[in-house]
């Protein structure tokens, strides 16, 4: 590249917005379709274990909990984000969020339950 060509390029780059952020003080804007941490609505949810047959990983168990009621437990350090459960559930029951903070130093904190009360599956924070 010719030296003047050159210098061109690095005074432009100087004006221009970075191409990067400052994690984590700025925060993540994932592109929509993202597959980040899943969701569960219990309330929606029939029990038909279609997405437990589907994970290619068996990240996720779905048990009974009462009469028509029952809980996801997804093991997010199994999970490998590719969204087949929220699509082969019948009743969109399941979500892929656009949430991607999982970094944990304990693996079994990222073993989630998902209830009718507690949607988001809480990761519990290091203590
Ligand atoms: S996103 Fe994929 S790997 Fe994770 S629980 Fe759903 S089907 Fe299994
Ligand atoms: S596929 Fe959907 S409705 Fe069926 S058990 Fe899974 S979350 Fe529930």
């Amino acid at each position: 590249m010719r030296p003047g060509k050159m210098m061109r390029q690095v005074l432009g780059s100087i004006f221009k917005k970075p191409a990067t952020i400052l994690y984590p003080a700025a925060k993540l804007e994932m592109p929509d379709k993202f597959r980040g941490k899943l969701k569960y609505y219990a309330a929606a949810c029939i029990g038909c274990k279609l997405c437990m047959k589907d994970c290619p990983t068996g990240a996720i168990i779905i048990n009974k909990v009462g009469d028509k009621q029952f809980e996801a437990i997804i093991d997010l350090a199994r999970c490998i984000y590719c969204a087949q459960c929220v699509d082969s559930c019948p009743k969109k029951a399941l979500e892929a969020t656009k949430d991607v903070e999982l970094a944990q130093l304990d693996e079994k904190r990222l073993k989630i339950t998902f209830t009718l009360n507690d949607p988001e599956g809480k990761v519990t924070e290091q203590t």
